[in-house]
């Protein structure tokens, strides 16, 4: 009886079973997710500045009344939420805005625990930071457009550490809608390498002779082609994407340090890694025209110098990884990530450690671990700018 009665409520209407709200510098998130596809109409008003979405044939409920509660102060673009039963048939989404804004707005298919998503994007007109390319990059891409914003050689002239500063772009991986791995105790991978990443800028900025920037500084998603664009625009010599792992197995532990393969993956487990992580944009939320960007485009201008550099690099940081850590792997190991194919940056994926692992769940969590991380990366940067000399 109860079966048949939620199964005619499925048939009915759509539910909005979640709605999230998503700030950054770079742009504000609001993604609203439901049991069946959303028909929804959007349309802007002036006088004040506002963003509305008119999604058809759903109930208001208590999910859509809460929405104004999710905004946050210090959010640079949205001001106020408010949802209401505008007919009978319609549920008025209204975003009361604090500056001028590009909206974009997508659907998103189920994918990896998540129901189908109605995603609202906000882009500020003007970017506060005029220094960060971050912005221009995210339109470029919205556009199907990334090549454009690309400079042809990725470095700067000059011996990296002996006539310029050494730059390098750091990688926190996942954010936003992207959790990427959760631990028991709900230690999300996202928050953690964010950290790590932290801590490894300061510490290259106290260098001298280094320089480090990161794809992301904030809990936002970013699509994992315009982080490697945003490596190449800031002529990084090295590119380090910083992961905690997970397996299905809780004993599973340890950390590993991945390079760019071209012929595959080294090993099934670097094959199962790569897939996973490089499912980051469909859980994360990329529209269907930055798809349009395929992979192997980049891939197939990779080269082997690049490769052979990465995998030098890796081992570098890997026996550092080996002083602080339990390694999954004594080796370097290779796979397919999207993150690593920058074509002309040596780039490695650092999986710190295990976080469905609960040994290594608790010592992630550490500031002290999280800086030893940071510590063994700079020192795997140090002797490869070493051996460059
Ligand atoms: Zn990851």
């Amino acid at each position: 009886m109860l079966l048949s009665i939620s199964r005619a409520g499925i048939a009915g209407s759509a539910q909005v079973l979640a709605i999230r709200l998503w700030p950054s510098s770079a742009y504000s998130r609001l993604t609203i997710e439901s049991s069946t596809p959303l028909k929804y109409k959007q349309f802007a008003l002036s006088h004040p500045d506002r963003v509305v979405i008119d999604i058809e044939n759903i109930q208001l409920n208590q999910t859509l009344k809460n929405a104004g509660k999710l905004v946050r102060q210090d959010d640079p673009n949205i001001k106020n939420v408010r949802v209401g039963q505008f007919n009978a048939q319609v549920v008025r989404v209204v975003l009361e805005l604090k500056q001028n804004v590009s909206p974009r707005l997508f659907t998103l298919a189920p994918v990896a625990g998540f129901h189908n998503r109605l995603v609202l994007d906000l882009y500020p007109e003007k970017q506060a930071q005029e220094d960060d390319p971050l912005l221009a990059l995210l339109k470029d891409y919205n556009q199907g457009d990334l090549d454009r914003s690309q400079p042809n050689a990725a470095q700067l002239p000059g011996k990296a550490g002996k006539d310029r500063p050494v730059v390098i772009m750091i990688d926190p991986g996942h954010g936003g809608e992207d959790s990427g791995a959760i631990g028991k105790n709900k230690t999300m991978e996202k928050d953690i390498v964010l950290k790590i990443g932290r801590y490894l800028k300061a510490m290259i900025d106290k260098q001298p002779n280094m320089r480090a920037y990161m794809t992301r500084n904030e809990d936002v998603f970013i699509p994992l082609q315009v982080r490697v664009a945003k490596a190449r625009k800031q002529r990084a010599d090295l590119f380090v994407s910083i992961h905690a792992d997970a397996f299905t197995s809780r004993s599973a532990r340890g950390s590993s340090v991945f390079a760019l393969s071209t012929r595959g993956a080294t090993s099934a487990a670097a094959r199962y890694l790569a897939q996973t992580q490089n499912e980051s944009d469909l859980i994360g939320g990329v529209s269907k025209s930055g798809d349009r960007y395929l992979d192997h485009t980049m891939f197939d201008m990779v080269q082997s110098v690049t490769i052979n550099d990465g995998l030098q690099f890796g081992k570098e940081v890997l026996s550092r990884m080996g002083k602080i850590n339990h390694l999954h792997k004594s080796s370097v190991d290779q796979a397919g990530f999207a993150v690593l194919k920058a074509p002309d940056i040596p780039s490695i994926l650092v999986e710190t450690a295990f976080i469905s692992n609960l040994a290594e769940e608790r010592k992630l969590r550490t500031a002290r671990f999280q800086q030893q991380v940071a510590e063994a990366i700079l020192g795997g940067i140090k002797a490869w700018v070493a051996s460059k000399k």
